[in-house]
């Protein structure tokens, strides 16, 4: 992401910010398997939202284009999180989230959200089992329903937010991918990302970086996510794919002894940019 960074007390002055990402908290509603949130002795922090007027009027001045209103946490958990939005959109400055859409929403959540310019929805598979395994206490039918309540609020209001689909990449879920994004299509999902799992030791319920599989197996998830690029091409939706997924299984392949690095069939970019 171009001239992006992370948006602390000590920014307020900083003179020229395209992108902020704001961590409103880092607490979460899910324990999903795999995440650091999970881990024993884990503690999060809400940012003291008694200086929201001030954090505004700091971007304003930095001339932030748009703000990601969360980071590593689930902002939708903090009672009556909406009311942040309208402190930037008064400043003219978008929003964008990233949420697990886990709690169906009331209507001045739906109506903030189909007011943002973006929103990232953490969803692994559309496998119902599955995904409770990985993300525990979520299910597929609140996040497209929230999905649905949130396109047709926009609808009345001539709004077109875009959606994306991210998917924290593991051996779980390789398989799933090409009905993962024909789903998301349907749902009217333009953009899909696939996310790098970062391992902690002290998760031992969590699924595993695909490049941990071995040979047979890990040729197999290869296969499945060349073929989710094919699918994304075909149908011209965005397929990103996160630093750290292509570039591990590389090193595994090499210590197999793979001549021929795996690539994907149309280059994807290495980052996330908005
Ligand atoms: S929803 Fe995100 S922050 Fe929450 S536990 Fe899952 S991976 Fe972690």
């Amino acid at each position: 992401m171009n001239d992006q960074r992370k948006f602390t007390d000590a920014d307020l002055s900083t003179p020229f910010v395209e992108v902020a990402l704001w961590e409103v908290t880092t607490n979460c509603n899910l324990r999903c398997t795999y995440c650091a949130v999970s881990a024993p002795g884990y503690r999060g922090s809400n940012f003291d939202l008694s200086r929201i007027g001030e954090v505004a009027d700091g971007m304003a001045a930095a001339k932030v284009r748009l703000v990601q209103i969360s980071g590593h946490g689930e902002t939708t958990i903090i009672p009556h999180w909406e009311a942040i939005c309208r402190e930037f959109t008064l400043r003219d400055i978008a929003i964008c989230i990233t949420s697990n859409f886990s709690k169906v929403f009331s209507d001045s959540e739906v109506d903030a959200l189909a007011r943002m310019t973006h929103i990232t929805v953490s969803i692994d598979t559309i496998d119902r089992k599955l995904l409770k395994s990985l993300r525990r206490k979520t299910d597929i039918e609140t996040v497209l329903y929230n999905m649905t309540l949130i396109r047709l609020q926009a609808q009345k209001l001539s709004l077109t937010p875009r959606f994306n689909w991210q998917c924290t990449l593991t051996d779980a879920v390789t398989t799933g991918l090409a009905d993962w994004f024909r789903m998301g299509t349907l749902c009217g999902v333009t953009t899909f990302t696939l996310g790098n799992l970062l391992e902690y030791e002290a998760l031992p319920d969590s699924p595993l970086h695909p490049a941990r599989l071995d040979l047979p197996e890990l040729l197999a998830a290869c296969e499945d996510i060349k073929q989710l690029s094919l699918l994304a091409s075909a149908s011209k939706a965005e397929l990103k794919v996160q630093p750290g997924i292509m570039e591990g299984i590389n090193e595994s392949l090499v210590r197999f002894g793979v001549k021929s690095p795996f690539r994907l069939p149309q280059p994807q970019p290495s980052s996330i940019s908005w």
